[in-house]
């Protein structure tokens, strides 16, 4: 990354809000749940599968997480309604989970049942090590209770061998690389060493013959993922491949193309804002966009 990249990245904060919404607009489906499924169709029609996210993070009281449900009630309405591919993807601190346990344990029972009603399905997503313990938990409850259950596990941290190893019967496990900074004590940095971990977990989630989410834009972990599916003669039904929303498309259609299942990660809601400088962090070539944009230049 260049010096003034950089510079953009670090001083994201005081970039001007409308900026960041322009060049975060490939990464969010847009504000409300009508731009959400019309992305959503728009996939489909291209073969690929979705996982709808309301925006949100961490709430600061326990009245913000009955807004987050009541929009989850609409997107499986919606999903229904309109005959769309997909499921949904849920943040446990977005339901409370950061002041109450039980209370966000409640959140998920009514979500659950819901998406029971609609034939649908909920993925808990993880989030920092402080919810890591708890997450798990809660998916196992879920797992146990509904059956419609999938969670994550993040290459990254040192403990996800000896998570996979515990998993229940029939788990779903979305394997990623992790995106919130962990201390070193407990996870790892080098990019070659939390690559060589997701072939390890991805190899032994297989071999436990759990389902994966292999979620990835890293041509070198998608290869991987490709090969380890060639080694167990795994059929189709048996993993899928997942992105983010407007990161990679080329990769996304060369996967599809080449027979495999793929799910796009899709976001949307008025809470864009921490969701989009978060990617853009996340991915330094961005800041070029930003620059760009901030002169006037895109
Ligand atoms: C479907 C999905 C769900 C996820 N859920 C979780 C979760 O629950 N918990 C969690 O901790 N993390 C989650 N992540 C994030 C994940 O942990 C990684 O931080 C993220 O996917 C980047 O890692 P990578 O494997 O793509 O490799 P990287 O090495 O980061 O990226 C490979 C290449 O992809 C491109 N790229 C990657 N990210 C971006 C971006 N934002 N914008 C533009 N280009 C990009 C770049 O060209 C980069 O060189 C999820 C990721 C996906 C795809």
């Amino acid at each position: 990354m260049g010096l003034f990249s950089r510079l953009v990245v670090t001083c994201m904060p005081l970039i001007p809000k409308p900026v960041v919404g322009f060049v975060a607009k490939r990464y969010v489906a847009g504000v409300n749940l009508d731009a959400c499924v019309e992305t959503v169709k728009a996939l489909n029609a291209e073969g690929a599968m979705a996982t709808i996210d309301v925006l949100g993070e961490a709430v600061p009281n326990l009245e913000k997480p009955k807004e987050y449900v009541e929009q989850y009630d609409q997107v499986f309405e919606a999903i229904e309604a309109e005959k769309l591919d997909a499921n949904v993807s849920t943040k446990p601190t977005m339901l409370g989970l950061n002041i109450d346990e039980q209370a966000c344990i409640g959140h998920y029972e009514h979500l659950y049942e819901k998406a029971k009603q609609h034939h649908n399905w909920i993925r808990i997503d993880m989030e920092d090590h402080p919810y890591t313990d708890t997450t798990l938990k809660i998916y196992r409850m879920m797992l146990e209770k509904y059956g419609n259950a999938g969670t994550v596990l993040q290459a990254y941290m040192f403990r996800s061998l000896k998570d996979i190893a515990e998993l229940p019967e029939g788990a779903n496990i979305r394997l990623c690389k992790g995106i919130y900074i962990e201390p070193r004590e407990i996870a790892w940095r080098d990019y070659q060493i939390v690559r060589e971990n997701f072939v390890a977990c991805l190899d032994k989630l297989f071999r436990q013959g759990c389902y994966v989410g292999i979620a990835t834009h890293d041509d070198y972990l998608v290869h991987a993922g490709m090969a380890l599916v060639d080694k167990y003669g795994l059929k189709r039904e048996q993993y899928e491949f997942q992105m983010l929303l407007g990161v990679k498309p080329k990769l996304r259609k060369m996967i599809i193309d080449q027979g495999h299942r793929l799910r796009v990660y899709v976001p949307f809601g008025k809470d864009w804002y921490p969701y989009s400088t978060r990617r853009l962090r996340e991915n330094p070539d961005m800041a070029n966009h930003i620059i760009r944009a901030f002169f006037g230049l895109s």
